[in-house]
């Protein structure tokens, strides 16, 4: 196996405490300049002192060590290792965005004659992938939705099982260690989109995934500023999608690693509120009479709820509910009546979002609800109290008369 560039941090996550390893990863590079943060190194050429150095460079792991701009520079390994330590994992490459961090994995894997076979629901732009990425290969998508239906689906040419936790506007749990068991004894890599949990709630490596795809976009950078994937995994797990963003000139800019770095430091303490938060208004929600149902594991209520509790350790701020039959003319009311919640598509940063799911979302249900409209909601770090009152006025306006 591969040594991780040795200039980088060569400490365990394992004997600290999730923030204190916050505080502390990816930050070697700050040693040159005697600072507290890594510099930010922006280069599209890297030069060598000697013939010696610049051939050694060839030999050394893309992505991991400077060769040319387009592996990335020392602020770029500086966050791929903190996220490979805090995922307990040995590598992590990142990538322009979580969706083509997505297609890079599908993009590997996709292989003349092969299948591929991808849960129900994943997030809808990873299923409009699916629709041609396999093809030019003649490859095969197939879905299944638990692990009783992969079991059946399963054959000699399965070349990537492809699962989301929970599924993206559904919120549907899958037992995860079931899935990843009965890849096992095939020898079939699992990857998931760990995105929703981040690996403060969501141990995917050790629930037996073999690839972990995280839309850095959303929590860990945290910010709403900058677009990342990064995914995680062995050497020889992420072999085939490294390669593969070698050949299409995959790249990230420092600027993104360095903003990105910059926002985990304070993951943990950012997703433990916005838990707390999200707890508050998804059950305040519940209860409300303008409100048919809440999508979110974390509820009692919620029927993904015993594997929620089994696989994530909290749950951050991304819900969706199912309001009560309302007009057009009403529901459009109570969506720009909102005043905390920005309307947009994402999540992940400081601030509440809400997002309703129109037609061009929809393909990502399995089961399209005949009544009652679907509204995602993202809790943000503001007071729960300030949110459920935005939500409760802006509600009010479904009573009134269409
Ligand atoms: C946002 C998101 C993505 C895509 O990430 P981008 O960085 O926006 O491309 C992938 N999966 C899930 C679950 C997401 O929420």
């Amino acid at each position: 196996m591969t040594e991780a560039n040795p200039t980088h941090y060569t400490g365990t996550v394992n004997r600290w405490a999730v923030e204190t390893a916050l505080a502390h990863l990816g930050r070697c590079s700050g040693v040159a300049s005697n600072s507290v943060n890594p510099p930010l190194v922006r280069a599209s050429t890297t030069v060598f002192q000697t013939l010696e150095a610049f051939k050694d460079s060839y030999k050394g792991i893309v992505f991991e060590s400077p060769r040319y701009g387009r592996s990335g520079t020392s602020t770029n390994f500086e966050l791929q290792s903190a996220m490979a330590q805090l995922c307990r994992a040995q590598t992590c490459i990142a990538m322009p965005s979580g969706l083509s961090a997505i297609a890079a994995v599908l993009g590997a894997h996709a292989r003349t004659g092969g299948r591929l076979l991808v849960q129900q629901g994943v997030y809808g732009p990873t299923q409009a992938l699916c629709d041609i990425v396999p093809a030019p290969m003649q490859c095969r998508v197939d879905y299944f939705d638990s692990p009783q239906s992969l079991a059946c689906k399963l054959a000699p040419d399965t070349a990537l099982i492809f699962i989301e936790v929970p599924t993206s506007l559904t919120m549907r749990m899958i037992d995860v260690e079931a899935v990843c068991a009965i890849a096992a004894d095939r020898k079939i890599p699992v990857a998931c989109d760990a995105t929703w949990g981040t690996p403060i709630f969501f141990d995917a490596h050790g629930l037996g995934v073999s690839i972990a795809i995280h839309a850095a976009t959303k929590y860990i950078n945290g910010h709403s500023d900058v677009m990342l994937g990064l995914v995680t995994g062995s050497y020889e797990a992420l072999a085939s999608t490294r390669a593969w963003c070698d050949r299409q000139g995959s790249h990230v800019s420092a600027d993104a690693c360095w903003l990105a770095l910059r926002g985990v430091r304070t993951l943990h303490l950012r997703m433990q509120r916005h838990f707390a938060s999200a707890m508050a208004v998804a059950s305040w929600l519940e209860q409300h009479p303008q409100v048919e149902r809440v999508f979110f594991p974390a509820l009692p209520s919620d029927p993904g709820h015993a594997l929620w509790l089994r696989q994530f350790s909290g749950a951050p701020g991304p819900f969706t509910i199912e309001l009560k039959p309302c007009s057009e003319a009403a529901f459009e009311r109570f969506i720009n009546a909102l005043q905390l919640f920005g309307l947009g598509t994402s999540w992940g940063g400081y601030e509440s979002l809400v997002m309703p799911a129109i037609a061009h979302h929809l393909r990502a249900l399995p089961v399209q609800p005949d009544a009652g409209r679907l509204v995602r909601f993202h809790i943000g770090l503001e007071a729960p109290g300030d949110l459920c009152r935005d939500i409760d006025a802006a509600l009010s306006c479904l009573e009134a008369v269409a």
